[in-house]
């Protein structure tokens, strides 16, 4: 897994490029606060399960820390760090009045009931409750957790801080979630592209080719716009494997296929591949949108897609970035690409706090305008600076967030 230095080492690749001083950057890459707490629980035959939890705090020079909670196996002090520093040059590239955090439960949830998962959930929020907080750092759904579980973390804080809704982003439409966020990253990926193809002209969606990793919020939510958009979805992997039909796969009743048997595979009509092959597939762009470091040194020199769209958080390793970069390949990167979420998630907040409801046009409207203005914004640092559109992100990242800290005084 991707961990801290990989996203330091694109940092250090920007802040070279800007000159930055070796103090303003040890002070913008140290995180603010690591935490690390015990998660027991008894599980439903009575016994003892013990888990570990992390959340990490990386920045707040911008605003409340925003980022996700994961629970998978994975999850880890340093994958914690490094997806927490992602999200401190994340909210700062679509411009959010937000800093960094990201954490997680170390566990594997499809080994637990849904009763388990509500107590584990529960008894996080005991543990880290008093350094989150609506003005403090907004948890959000990421990699195995969703409304649900959004709805209990609300639940339980509100229990030990009264009625808090903007404690979390993601909840349930029912309970103080916002229209539009279960597709916002999706969304986004999509109007990420769009950008990019409209100003490097390069056409549109309809008729080209994609493969796309991941088929859970992210990747599932991502292939639906683009198929419908005219796209030919070829392949479409997820962790038990991958499928592939040249044709193009019909999205829609991939979605009812995976709604009843859990997976891809299997699906009518397909073949099927492995996620390694459908990481090289013969495609126009690919959409890595599962977990991190899948494009690594040893698959880079292979890829034939034109276009990387980077769905999922660090889904490319530093070399293999370098790999890309060398064969002309464009990477659009995580920090923008997967803005949309957490833009949308800061309209959600937005309307808790103003206790009012935006209607789902003005939050497409908005979720288009920040990719639109943030695009335009990279665009222009890759032009001037001769950078690749990452190094761009991470230009623009660290001049918003280092001016705020400067101005705010150390
Ligand atoms: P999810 O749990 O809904 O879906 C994850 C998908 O990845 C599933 O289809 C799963 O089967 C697949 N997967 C897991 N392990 C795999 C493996 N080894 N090989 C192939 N596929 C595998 O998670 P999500 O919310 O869609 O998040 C996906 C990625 O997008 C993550 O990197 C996450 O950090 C990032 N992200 C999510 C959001 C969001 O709003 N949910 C926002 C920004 C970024």
């Amino acid at each position: 897994m991707p961990g801290f230095e990989e996203v330091n080492y694109y940092f250090r690749k920007a802040a070279r490029v800007m000159d930055l001083s070796a103090r303003v950057e040890k002070m913008l890459v140290t995180p603010f606060r690591e935490v690390k707490v015990d998660v027991s629980i008894t599980l439903d035959n009575g016994e003892l399960g013990t888990f570990i939890g992390y959340r990490v705090q990386h920045d707040k020079s911008r605003g409340p820390m925003k980022g996700g909670l994961r629970y998978h196996p994975t999850v880890d002090m340093d994958e914690a760090l490094g997806l927490a520093s992602l999200m401190t040059w994340k909210t700062a590239v679509v411009n959010l009045p937000y800093g960094g955090a990201k954490g997680g439960i170390a566990v594997d949830p499809s080994t637990l009931s849904a009763r388990e998962v509500e107590r584990l959930t529960r008894r996080f929020v005991q543990q880290i409750h008093d350094i989150i907080g609506p003005h403090t750092d907004i948890p959000a759904p990421d990699v195995n957790t969703n409304a649900q579980v959004m709805a209990w973390i609300m639940d339980e804080y509100s229990k030990l801080h009264g009625f808090s809704p903007a404690v979390v982003t993601g909840k349930p439409v029912d309970l103080f979630g916002s229209r539009g966020r279960e597709e916002a990253t999706g969304r986004g990926v999509v109007a990420a592209l769009e950008e990019y193809l409209k100003d490097a002209g390069a056409g549109e969606i309809r008729g080209k080719t994609f493969a796309v990793q991941g088929f859970g919020n992210v990747g599932s939510w991502a292939a639906r716009f683009l198929h419908e958009r005219g796209a030919r979805v070829v392949a479409v992997g997820d962790a038990r494997g991958a499928i592939r039909n040249p044709e193009g796969l019909d999205i829609p009743r991939l979605g009812e296929h995976v709604q009843k048997t859990k997976s891809v595979v299997g699906f009518p009509g397909s073949d099927a591949i492995t996620n390694e092959e459908l990481l090289v597939s013969n495609v126009d762009v690919l959409v890595p949108a599962a977990l991190g470091g899948v494009i690594t040194e040893a698959n880079a020199k292979e890829i034939r897609a034109r276009v990387v769209l980077e769905a999922a958080n660090a889904p490319t390793t530093p070399r293999a970035d370098e790999i890309l970069g060398e064969r002309g390949v464009a990477v659009l990167p995580d920090i923008f690409v997967n803005a949309g979420g957490v833009t949308v998630s800061y309209f959600e907040w937005v309307q808790n706090i103003q206790q009012f409801r935006w209607e789902e046009e003005q939050i497409g409207a908005e979720l288009q305008r920040h990719m639109r203005e943030a695009y335009a914004t990279l665009a222009r640092v890759v032009r001037e600076r001769k950078v690749s559109f990452r190094t761009a992100a991470f230009i623009v990242a660290i001049g918003r967030v280092g001016r705020a800290t400067v101005l705010r005084g150390v």
